[in-house]
């Protein structure tokens, strides 16, 4: 069973609303994003979602269509770069709080690792769900 949302976004200077669908589609196991007056270049006005949030190959993806006559995404968003395990956690000299160094690559220092911070955070949050 696929699950709407329905509200509206508003706009705090001209108070102008619009009505927003946000639909986590079972089937397709993705959240498509519609808000009234914008759409896709293949679906009806009323259907359209140019903003899909998709995860494939365990990898967080948001797909935008910004031009209603395009069939393919106008952006592609990868991000990975936001995961949890991603975070740089730096002391007040910029260095790693984990092994006191510049270790900063993207990826966790074997300190990190061991401490296993951002797994337990990671755990966390999936519990709250
Ligand atoms: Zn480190």
């Amino acid at each position: 069973m696929s699950k709407t949302l329905i509200g509206e976004l508003r706009d705090p200077d001209t108070k102008i609303k619009r009505k927003v669908r946000i639909e986590l589609d079972d089937f397709s196991g993705q959240i498509g994003i519609h808000v009234q007056g914008y759409g896709d270049n293949t679906s009806g006005d009323d259907f359209g979602e140019p903003i899909v949030i998709d995860l494939h190959d365990n990898k967080l993806q948001v797909f935008l269509w910004s031009d209603i006559n395009n069939e393919n995404p106008t952006h592609k968003i990868d991000m990975t770069g936001a995961r949890l395990d991603k975070r740089i956690e730096k002391d007040s000299d910029g260095n790693c709080i984990y092994c006191g160094q510049k270790c900063h690559n993207g990826e966790m220092c074997d300190e990190q690792q061991a401490g296993g911070f951002n797994h337990n955070k990671a755990m966390e949050t999936q519990d709250d769900a």
